[in-house]
């Protein structure tokens, strides 16, 4: 089936503003609560967001096999269970809808009324119910600079990470949508050179620069992806902020790995962008130093995506700091690779649940994705336009990721990722 929704000299009769991340070839979705407390699915073009549920009940999905309540619900997962056939045909409609030329909708303003809102006027929910978060660590660069920092130059990379992609499995629960706000956490950590732990607020709350993909019911249980399969589970991607807090993390992470230094916060975008939307941006991935073992060998060449990628500090005085520029084909292994490997032991992957690629360094200076990396640990803070420095985040910062695919014409984009760190909670721990 055709994917009509990516047309790219499509206009629609709903303004969007140059440079705006949503035009009619996005085609997004998220969840989203309305004015009079209606929690709904919808999509978006420009500023405007779209209920679904009102647009299915009147009949704008005419022809496409869906219940009558699929998009009454507050969160996708039954949608994406539905499959790639569904999702395909369900954006090629709303494309077809909102088309310039198409009159329907348009010159309609009793249906305008009841199915279009200004984004100003909801609030965005988090758009799955994340049953597993698995995150990965994909990037060759960030791999390499972490281990040098925790481990010293002779472990520089772990002598597995070249033969499949690392991941560890993640906390679901504490994932929240963009604008959630962010505790510092309290935890242990082993100050340096000191024999003991101590017990406090975290001091290094960082950020991942990360992408994260949504599955859907992808194998039964018992029953590997083949990797050239694994695209077809995928439903799309949203920007992820892997808070981590490494004063926690390295002191807990020997030997079972990343656990409370990042089950605080995770933060994600609330709109899912269709890899059938990312479709015109595929691009070739990073060069395999290594053939990888077969099960993990893509046919598919283009098996990456050309997004750039980049995360900004806001300090109390509103000044915004560009951080770093990164792009999603710095992936050393590719989404697929991804699902294949964590599938290939017989592990089921169901509708919603998360993917995280890892943090996404890129080769140069500017495009470490973490102020670990950017700062060295620490030993070279990074100074703000107002003269402060940083070596982490703190107290009231406010970090936004942001991340859009390029091509003629055409920008996709995701929209923003943001949260604000805030003081610790004031609570009596047993002294
Ligand atoms: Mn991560």
């Amino acid at each position: 089936m055709q994917i009509s929704a990516n047309n790219p000299n499509r206009k629609s009769w709903l303004p969007v503003s140059e440079g705006c991340d949503f035009p009619i070839q996005n085609i997004p979705f998220g969840v989203f609560l309305t004015k009079d407390d209606i929690i709904t699915i919808g999509t978006r073009i420009g500023d405007y967001v779209i209920d679904l549920g009102a647009f299915h009940q009147l009949g704008y999905f005419k022809g496409i096999p869906l219940t009558d309540d699929m998009f009454m619900q507050d969160s996708l997962n039954d949608f994406i269970s539905d499959g790639r056939k569904t999702w395909r045909l369900v954006r090629n409609r709303i494309a077809d809808v909102f088309d310039a030329k198409n009159p329907d909708l348009r010159d309609n303003p009793k249906n305008r009324e009841i199915i279009i809102f200004d984004i100003k006027d909801v609030e965005m929910l988090l758009p799955i119910n994340v049953g597993d978060f698995t995150d990965f660590s994909s990037s060759k660069e960030h791999a390499t600079n972490i281990s040098l920092m925790f481990r010293g130059k002779e472990n520089s990379l772990t002598p597995n990470w070249l033969h499949f992609p690392i991941g560890y499995h993640g906390r679901a629960s504490s994932i929240v949508v963009s604008e959630t706000l962010i505790r510092r956490p309290y935890g242990q950590s082993l100050p340096f050179g000191e024999e003991n732990p101590i017990f406090g607020p975290s001091k290094s709350v960082d950020m991942e620069l990360e992408t994260a993909f949504v599955t859907t019911d992808a194998n039964n249980f018992g029953e590997p992806v083949p990797v050239d399969e694994a695209r077809d589970y995928i439903f799309g991607m949203v920007l992820l902020n892997d808070w981590s807090a490494r004063d926690i993390q390295q002191w807990e992470y020997v030997p079972l790995g990343p656990f409370m230094g990042k089950s605080f916060a995770t933060t994600m975008s609330p709109w899912i962008v269709t890899l059938d939307a990312l479709e015109p941006f595929k691009c070739e991935g990073a060069k395999k130093e290594l053939k990888p073992l077969p099960y993990l060998q893509q046919k598919l060449k283009e098996s990456s995506y050309d997004i750039k990628l980049e995360a900004y500090l806001q300090t109390e005085n509103g000044d915004e700091n560009l951080l770093t520029k990164t792009n999603f084909k710095y992936m050393y292994w590719s989404m697929s690779q991804q699902l294949a490997h964590h599938t290939v032991n017989g592990c089921n992957i169901r509708s919603g649940d998360l993917m995280g690629s890892g943090t996404i360094s890129g080769p140069t200076k500017e495009s470490l994705a973490s102020m670990l990396e950017l700062t060295l640990g620490g030993k070279e803070p990074i100074t703000l336009k107002d003269g402060s420095t940083r070596s982490f985040f703190n107290d009231g910062d406010i970090v936004t990721l942001k991340g859009y695919c390029t091509k003629d014409t055409v920008r996709i984009g995701f929209g923003n990722c943001t949260g604000k760190i805030l003081p610790p909670l004031k609570y009596k721990f047993p002294k």
